[in-house]
């Protein structure tokens, strides 16, 4: 059961087809471990229809280009247990943790980008021996994070496989892989550009209203 989500606005802007390639990635996968924000994403995804349907809205140039990133991926409830990573994420990741190609560059603690070639967000995955602690470190942006293997605790509170943590710009914290397995996130860091296009962006403003 996952205890921390990513914000409504978020997920309306998923379900608009308006959030850049990585955070997109990041809300489909959270979305195969959490029922409710795919209550709350195909509730948006009606509306939007909707005003669609009315003229009210335009449908984003995103949501047409990359259908598969604005739609609600099946969950993997049910799949093999040699599979661990969620499957929005598989064809940039492979589909086992175990295989990903590290980079050590911190002690305890590995990265690898994951490319995005139509997003300039920062996006990559994060593996923390237990135990050990990033660096206490601020953001330019937005940084989204979500746990996929172990859980990790900073002054937010705890957050384990499936948990999304939202990380202000403002925030300056210090997350510690607990004890057990390795601590696996996906993060997302955001570029100052955060609207693929001002339609887009427009389209997410009459959503939200
Ligand atoms: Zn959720």
């Amino acid at each position: 059961m996952t205890q921390h989500h990513p914000s409504e606005t978020h997920l309306v802007e998923y379900a608009a087809g308006a959030l850049p390639q990585g955070m997109s990635l990041l809300v489909a996968a959270h979305l195969n471990y959490c029922p409710a924000c795919r209550a709350t994403v195909r509730a948006a995804e009606a509306v939007g229809g909707l005003m669609i349907e009315d003229g009210a809205l335009e449908p984003s140039p995103l949501a047409r280009a990359a259908p598969d990133l604005g739609r609600v991926l099946p969950p993997d409830e049910g799949k093999r247990p040699a599979i661990d990573v969620p499957s929005p994420l598989r064809p940039y990741i492979g589909s086992r943790l175990a295989d990903v190609r590290w980079r050590t560059f911190w002690p305890g603690m590995q990265t690898v980008r994951i490319a995005c070639p139509d997003d300039p967000s920062d996006v990559s995955l994060l593996r923390l021996r237990p135990g050990t602690g990033m660096p206490v470190h601020s953001h330019g942006g937005e940084e989204l994070t979500l746990v996929l293997q172990g859980s990790y605790t900073d002054e937010t509170g705890r957050y384990a496989v499936g948990d999304v943590a939202i990380g202000d710009p403002n925030l300056s914290h210090r997350p510690v892989a607990d004890d057990g397995a390795h601590c696996v996130c996906f993060t997302v860091v955001d570029a100052p550009l955060r609207f693929a296009s001002p339609l887009a962006r427009l389209a997410s403003k009459i959503l939200l209203r």
